[in-house]
């Protein structure tokens, strides 16, 4: 950013899931389309974007936090823009501007390419909101800006039909639609001209995509960008389980480049729950979706969201998603108590009745069976082999790099010679709850 101009770069802080992730490399593409420069730090940024989500509500506190922060430095510094995008404004709209006063505009998930518009309105005087969903708006011919050359995410479906009853995302992000065929092709023929080892295919319902123009479906997706990238890793993410189908657990499967994991949400091991959440399956339902899968896919690592204290939840739907997790034994879970979101159909038809403290014991409990089983699953890693993507480099020290196997599992090893990027074999010989470690060997023995 050497000789830009303050008022012409940008900083975007990204909050939430992938998806996010992969919106603010489109919004810094849409930035850098219309000449503006992405700093490397927020201190040496005249626009500020904060790219946000409002799925929890620990998320919506720390974008708060920001926002009062900022408030402090557009006090010192005049001509200082500060925006804010993605689900929150779609969820609390212009309530925004009074709330934070630091805000000068707002753009919704469907409305990122009218940011940089907004940035000059802003710099001609006033606040501005752009929010209206756009159902058609899939970001088709936006090459979004990726911050690594190992890994890359690829949008390939917006929105989500469902109406799960806890979730804003059918109204922060509306109906689904999908990525034609050919423009998701094109970007990863592009991604694999320059050398990315790895492909997540995102979609908040990734699994109902559905190409309009050829009738595709997401086996027929997924099945298609794995031959066009056969020395990457091909993942996907977030799968509902009623549009887990046979064709799909096969084309994983039978696509060896197509990791052998699946992260498959089920929010509660009871029926009873299941329903009050409108989730659109019973937990038996799901018990043969996982049945489906582990016959197909034996050596599949499986991954799942919980949620403990829902509306209503009696003390034998909290033991039911317990035996659930004994049951399947998820190598890892994203653990949650529910807290309302206003807006929702629970937050208007339900009573959020289960008191904090038992929802905080039940997690609890959730959380430290969770760990017992996934610190049994990879200690039984201990003395195998074990194919790694080295990602970068750890956290704790220079000389070790961290990365994942095909089943999602981080693994942190001896650096030696090798870079991230690398694909390379491991020898597993520790394991916590989270992490395995090991160290480099020449070749599967
Ligand atoms: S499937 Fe349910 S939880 Fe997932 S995004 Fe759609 S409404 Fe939300």
């Amino acid at each position: 950013m050497m000789g830009a101009e303050k008022g012409s770069t940008f900083f975007i802080h990204t909050f939430g899931c992938q998806m996010n992730q992969a919106d603010s490399g489109i919004i810094t593409a849409l930035f850098q389309a219309e000449g503006y420069v992405q700093a490397e730090k927020e201190l040496d940024a005249g626009i500020v974007l904060l790219n946000t989500c409002a799925v929890r509500e620990n998320a919506v506190d720390r974008v708060e936090h920001f926002l009062q922060r900022l408030q402090g430095r557009k006090k010192r510094e005049k001509g200082l823009i500060v925006g804010v995008a993605g689900c929150i404004p779609q969820y609390k709209r212009e309530e925004m501007f009074s709330l934070y006063p630091a805000i000068d505009f707002l753009a919704g998930p469907d409305t990122y390419r009218t940011i940089p518009l907004l940035v000059e309105q802003v710099r001609r005087g006033g606040k501005l909101a752009s929010l209206e969903l756009n159902s058609k708006e899939t970001y088709e011919g936006v090459e979004p800006v990726r911050d690594g050359v190992t890994s890359a995410f690829v949008p390939v479906m917006r929105g989500c039909n469902n109406r799960c009853a806890y979730c804003v995302v059918p109204f922060t992000r509306g109906r689904e639609r999908s990525q034609p065929f050919s423009s998701v092709m094109l970007e990863v023929q592009k991604l694999v001209a320059s050398g990315y080892r790895e492909i997540t295919l995102l979609g908040q319902n990734v699994n109902s995509y559905w190409d309009v123009e050829h009738g595709y479906d997401f086996s027929a997706l997924l099945d298609a960008v794995s031959r066009e990238a056969p020395k990457a890793r091909i993942r996907f993410t977030t799968s509902h389980p009623k549009d887990i189908s046979e064709s799909l657990v096969r084309a994983i499967a039978s696509r060896p480049n197509i990791c052998n994991a699946l992260h498959l949400p089920v929010q509660s091991g009871s029926s009873r729950m299941l329903g009050r959440m409108h989730r659109g399956h019973t937990i038996e339902e799901y018990m043969e979706k996982i049945a489906l899968i582990r016959s197909i896919i034996p050596d599949v690592t499986l991954s799942t969201d919980i949620i403990a204290g829902f509306c209503g939840e009696q003390e034998e739907d909290h033991q039911a998603s317990l035996a659930l997790l004994s049951n399947v034994r998820f190598d890892s879970a994203y653990m949650f108590f529910y807290s309302t979101r206003p807006g929702t159909l629970a937050a208007e038809t339900l009573e959020d009745d289960v008191p904090e403290a038992v929802k905080k014991r039940r997690l609890q409990e959730i959380i430290d069976l969770q760990n017992q089983i996934s610190s049994s699953l990879f200690h039984e890693a201990i003395g195998t082999v074990v194919e790694v993507l080295a990602e970068s480099e750890s956290r704790r020290s220079t000389e070790r790099l961290m990365g994942r196997t095909a089943g999602n599992r981080t693994v942190v090893f001896d650096r030696e010679h090798h870079q991230p990027g690398d694909l390379l074999h491991v020898r597993i010989t520790g394991a916590t709850s989270a992490t395995l470690t090991g160290q480099s060997v020449p070749q599967v023995p």
